[in-house]
C-alpha cells in the first residue's frame, strides 16, 4: 500500500512520542527517508533511534525546538543537507502548553501555546517552501505538507483549553489559505485532526476521566496513535490523495465532543 512513498523525503516533527512516533515508524516500514524531531534528545529519543536502527530504517534524529523560529529553520537547512531535498513535510509537534480558565490566563500563555502550535507550523513550513517548491517541479506537482490539527479546533477544546483549541482552530485555516497560495506550485495541504489519542498528552488525567471521555466516543474507547498513522501516509501517497488538498480528515471513534 502506499508503495509511490518509497524513497520520499519525509521530515515529521514532534516524531519521538506519541502519534508522530507512530506516523515516524509507518513512514519508514513504507520505504521512505524519515526525518524524526524533539525538543530533548531524552530516552522516547534514544528508544525510536534504537528501534528504527533495528529494522534498517533510513532515518536521522534533529533536536531542535520548535518554538523558536531559529531552530525551525535549521531543522529545514539539517534535513536538506543530509538528504538533498524534502518531498513531504509533516507537522506534528504540539500540545496543550496551559490548562487554565479564561480569567486567569498571563501573557506568558498566550506565548507559550501559540509558539508550540502555532509558530512552530508556521516558521517550519515557511523555511520548507523552497525546498516543496523544488520537489514538486522535479517529480511533477507531488509535494505534500500534512500538519496535526485537533477536533478542539472545531469543538473547542475540554476546559481550561481554549488556547489549544483557537490555536488548532488557526492551524486549519491556515491551511486553507496556503491551499489557495501554493496549489499553482504543485503542493497539497491536509490536516489530520485526531480526537482523544491515548498518548503522553492525556498524562495529567485520571482512569476515571478518561473513561469519562471514552463514554463521549461512539466507539466507546479512545484511539492509538497507530491508529492516525495510516492517515499521514494516506495523505502523503499522491497515488492515493492527489486530487484531496485542504481537507480535514477527523480520526476519532465518532467522538462529537471531547
Ligand atoms: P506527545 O506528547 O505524545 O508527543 C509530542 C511530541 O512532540 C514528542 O515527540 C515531543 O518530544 C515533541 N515536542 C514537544 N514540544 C516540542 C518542541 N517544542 N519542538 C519539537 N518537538 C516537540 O503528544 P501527541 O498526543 O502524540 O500529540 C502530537 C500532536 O497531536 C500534537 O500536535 C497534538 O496537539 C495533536 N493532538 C493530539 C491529540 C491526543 O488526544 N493525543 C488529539 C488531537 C491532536
Amino acid at each position: 500500500m502506499f508503495t509511490d512513498l518509497n524513497d520520499k523525503t519525509v521530515l515529521i516533527t514532534g516524531s519521538t512520542k506519541g502519534i508522530g512516533r507512530a506516523a515516524a515508524v509507518a513512514f519508514a516500514r513504507a520505504g521512505a527517508i524519515v526525518g524524526i524531531n524533539s525538543s530533548q534528545k531524552d530516552e522516547a529519543a534514544l528508544e525510536l533511534i534504537a528501534q528504527l536502527e533495528s529494522e534498517e530504517a533510513r532515518f536521522a534524529y534533529y533536536e531542535r525546538d520548535l518554538t523558536k523560529s531559529g531552530e525551525c529553520e535549521s531543522l529545514i537547512q539539517a534535513f536538506v543537507e543530509q538528504f538533498g531535498e524534502l518531498d513531504v513535510l509533516v507537522n506534528n509537534a504540539g500540545g496543550l502548553g496551559v490548562r487554565k480558565g479564561l480569567e486567569t490566563l498571563e501573557d506568558d500563555d498566550f506565548e507559550r501555546v501559540m509558539d508550540l502550535n502555532l509558530r512552530s507550523v508556521i516558521m517550519t513550513t515557511r523555511f520548507a517552501m523552497p525546498h516543496l517548491k523544488a520537489s514538486a517541479a522535479k517529480r511533477g506537482g507531488t509535494a505534500s505538507v500534512i500538519s496535526t490539527g485537533s477536533i478542539a479546533g472545531r469543538e473547542g477544546g475540554g476546559l481550561g483549553a481554549s488556547l489549544y483549541g483557537g490555536s488548532k482552530a488557526m492551524l486549519h485555516n491556515l491551511h486553507r489559505n496556503w491551499v489557495k497560495e501554493f496549489t499553482q506550485d504543485g503542493i497539497r495541504f491536509n490536516i489530520v485532526a485526531p480526537g482523544t489519542i491515548d498518548t503522553a498528552f492525556h498524562a495529567d488525567k485520571s482512569a476515571e476521566v478518561k473513561e469519562k471521555i471514552a463514554s463521549t466516543i461512539a466507539m466507546g474507547r479512545l484511539g492509538t496513535s497507530e491508529e492516525c498513522a495510516p492517515s499521514f501516509l494516506f495523505l502523503a501517497s499522491h497515488a492515493a490523495s492527489g486530487y484531496i488538498t485542504g481537507q480535514v480528515i477527523d480520526v476519532n471513534g465518532g467522538q462529537m465532543c471531547p
